[in-house]
């Protein structure tokens, strides 16, 4: 399927790395031009030259507002943003958590896409094919016991998400919202391994019991997660806003 993003001027935040940089690999695989931002130079630097990268702290609202002003500038508009970053935020019982941590999670997981979308709306508006594209997490869905900051932030991106959606539609602004849920990879290990460790039970058995919440009772790779973005993205997706689509199964269910 010919996903017609040949050329498309893309954003995607934080995309040097995980699932960011599978979705900036991806995008680059179509055609695109793409300009990301991130907090690791190393990575940064890793990225093919064709990527326009800059490092940015995405909780560093007014860096990031240059940012986005700067990619418009120099790729000549935005037809898509991409507000892929996030961070596991705190683990604890609510009563032990520490409020700058608990904002940095909020800021860098959902302000941040405040700012962005905020910034980049105006040049959406001037496109053929605009879209946002949101990460929430299936944690936004179900929850998240000793990870409430985190919780509430991708339950906040799913709101963002239906909101603008609203707002921006009369734009032909599609804005949508896709939930990760066990993404292969060190983070999910150390998730699960926090996990365990907090309950006294093995590591196979937190990872058992989160695949009880998906249907498919496996991991999804970060590749998986960019052919659904890249989908919602495309000229194809025209007719898909205000959604927020689980990649990994997700049944509303336990069990
Ligand atoms: P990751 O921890 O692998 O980090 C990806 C990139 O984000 C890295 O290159 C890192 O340097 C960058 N980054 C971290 N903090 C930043 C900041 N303040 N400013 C700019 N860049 C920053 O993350 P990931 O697993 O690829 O997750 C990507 C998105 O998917 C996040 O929004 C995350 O919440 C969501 N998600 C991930 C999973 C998972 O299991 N990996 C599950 C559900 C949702």
């Amino acid at each position: 399927m010919d996903l017609q993003l040949q050329g498309a001027r893309v954003i995607v935040t934080a995309g040097a790395g995980g699932i960011g940089r599978a979705i900036v690999d991806a995008f680059l695989a179509e055609g695109a031009q793409v300009t990301t931002c991130d907090i690791d130079q190393a990575a940064l630097d890793s990225l093919p030259k064709t990527v326009k990268a800059q490092r940015v702290d995405v909780s560093d609202h007014a860096a990031l507002a240059a940012f986005i002003d700067q990619a418009a500038d120099r790729m000549g508009g935005i037809d898509c943003l991409v507000n892929n970053a996030g961070i596991a935020g705190p683990t604890g019982r609510i009563e032990d958590l520490d409020v700058t941590e608990i904002e940095r999670c909020l800021s860098v997981c959902l302000t941040s896409q405040f700012i962005t979308t905020g910034r980049a709306v105006p040049h959406l508006r001037a496109s053929a094919n605009p879209s946002i594209v949101n990460i929430s997490s299936l944690a936004g869905r179900l929850g998240f016991r000793l990870r409430s900051p985190y919780a509430a932030a991708k339950w906040g991106v799913i709101g963002l998400t239906k909101s603008m959606a609203a707002e921006l539609g009369p734009d032909r602004i599609r804005v949508n919202a896709v939930l990760p849920g066990l993404v292969a990879g060190d983070r999910q290990r150390r998730v699960l391994e926090a996990r365990a460790a907090s309950r006294g039970i093995a590591f196979e058995q937190a990872e058992t019991e989160a695949f009880s919440y998906t249907s498919i009772r496996d991991y999804v790779t970060p590749q998986q997660i960019a052919d659904q973005i890249l989908f919602l993205a495309s000229p194809r997706g025209r007719t898909i806003s205000g959604q927020a689509i689980s990649v990994c199964g997700d049944t509303g269910m336990l069990g």
